[in-house]
């Protein structure tokens, strides 16, 4: 079968669903393709999908600071019917131990984009959120290293954003933007691959689908995810690009969380680069726990996405939860491990790529590096603003688009996601970006 479209999205992930939102809103016909058959069935499915403004460049914060209006205002950022079940913002707060991002660079930064938070001591952390541990442990240690269990050798103070918090269900998220999209006329295909990128005379053409069909489209935007790197190839434009994206294995793990923790109430989304964790609570009184990605820790890296251990192993879940049973000490661990692997779509220096490439036409939403779940709303429209500006003949690379924030009025240099750029060198270097 062939069919036209003004854009083609690969991927149905909540980035990939916010892009094809975004740009529908702006009256492009968009077909939406996934291969897998689910809306939000990739890595978004697995997010822990905390919302914190914590970055360490400007852009970073006023991102996530603009996004949140977004997730506050889910049901009229969508134009949602009132039949529809709806992703949810819990705003449980986030708690930035000491250890986990360079405070003297992240408050200022606060202060410039007009993030609110609250300095806290030891006292205020053990009064805040019973049951939390504020001893300082530092450096991240392996738990196989006896030095892992010396005591605390002082204390740790934190900062605090009470407008933090998480999303109750990540693939619901997704489906909540693509329907929106379907609202304003897009088309979602799913159980479809791309497996080209149809091009002439340095243009994109559109892309032809495993089953046959083909897809005649003036843009195209890569949102594939951990698939980033394929579909780049696919483009043939992966050697120009300066930010490479590679797939890494990550655990997410889950525990019941202590009766007396948070007086068993939800708690806060918790940053813990002093122990190497990041947690925070679930419904159904489960606390789940990832990496901050500690230097003592290997990394994961994959070669291909559809090989890798999805199942958790004994290793990274003594890792984790260890770790985090020395934050909450009054936690029992479960015999066996809970919980999943999955994939981020990790870029050279833990910030995304939203770009677009020499293949005119061609857009890339990718590299979001497991902490752009929250900047959903504001990638797409990053996206929508590139697309449009690009489309007009204007020259991204040399004179990069900038952003207004709609709600915040803060202005975002777009050029900070180029593919060609200097590796960040202010990046955390890990998932904290
Ligand atoms: C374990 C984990 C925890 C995380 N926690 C957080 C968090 O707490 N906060 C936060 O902000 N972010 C977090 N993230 C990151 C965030 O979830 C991701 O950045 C986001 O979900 C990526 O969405 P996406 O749409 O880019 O990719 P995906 O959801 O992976 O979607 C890509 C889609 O592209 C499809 N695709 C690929 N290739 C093709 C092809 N050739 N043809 C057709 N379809 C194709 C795939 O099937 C897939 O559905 C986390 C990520 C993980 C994995």
């Amino acid at each position: 079968m062939t069919q036209t479209a003004d854009a083609v999205v690969i991927g149905t992930g909540v980035i990939g669903a916010a892009v094809a939102y975004e740009l529908a809103q702006t009256g492009l016909r968009v077909v939406s393709v996934d291969r897998l058959g689910g809306v939000g069935l990739g890595s978004t499915s697995s997010s822990a999908s905390i919302v914190r403004f914590h970055y360490s460049t400007f852009e970073g914060v006023a991102a996530a600071w603009e996004a949140k209006f977004s997730w506050e205002n889910w049901p009229e950022y969508l134009g949602r019917r009132p039949e529809e079940s709806l992703a949810r913002f819990v705003k449980s707060g986030c708690v930035i131990l000491d250890g986990s991002t360079q405070r003297e660079r992240v408050l200022p930064l606060f202060d410039h984009v007009g993030v609110p938070y609250e300095c806290w001591d030891a006292e205020t952390i053990r009064r805040r959120v019973p049951g939390m541990d504020p001893g300082r442990y530092a450096p991240p240690k392996p738990v196989t290293d006896d030095a892992f269990w010396e005591d605390a050798d002082g204390e740790l103070g934190a900062y605090y954003t009470p407008d933090a918090g998480f999303i109750d269900d990540p693939q619901l998220t997704a489906r909540n933007l693509m329907a929106a999209a379907e609202r304003r006329g897009t088309e979602v295909q799913l159980r479809e691959q791309v497996v080209a990128i149809l091009q002439q005379n340095g243009r994109v053409q559109g892309v032809q689908l495993g089953s046959g069909g083909v897809i005649h489209s003036p843009v195209v935007v890569n949102v594939a995810g951990p698939y980033s790197g394929r579909v780049n190839d696919l483009a043939g434009v992966t050697g120009e690009f300066r930010i490479r994206t590679r797939p890494l294995r990550q655990e997410v793990h889950s525990v019941p969380a202590p009766a007396d923790y948070a007086r068993g109430e939800l708690g806060p989304a918790v940053t813990d680069g002093d122990l190497g964790t990041y947690f925070r609570s679930h419904f159904g009184g489960q606390l789940i726990v990832g990496s901050a990605e500690p230097e003592c820790d290997a990394l994961h890296w994959i070669d291909d996405p559809d090989d890798f251990e999805a199942q958790p192993t004994a290793q990274a879940w003594d890792a984790q939860v260890l770790r985090l049973a020395r934050r909450i000490p009054s936690l029992s661990i479960p015999p066996r491990p809970v919980g999943y692997a999955a994939l981020y779509d990790v870029a050279d220096d833990w910030i995304p790529v939203y770009d677009r490439t020499s293949l005119a036409g061609f857009y890339v939403a990718i590299g979001t590096s497991g902490n752009q779940f929250k900047n959903a709303p504001i990638a797409g429209r990053f996206m929508a603003a590139l697309v449009h500006a690009c489309e007009n003949g204007h020259d991204h690379d040399s004179d990069p688009v900038r952003y207004r924030g709609h709600f915040t009025g803060n202005e975002i240099n777009l050029g900070h996601y180029s593919r060609l750029r200097q590796p960040h060198a202010e990046s955390a270097g890990n998932v904290m970006g």
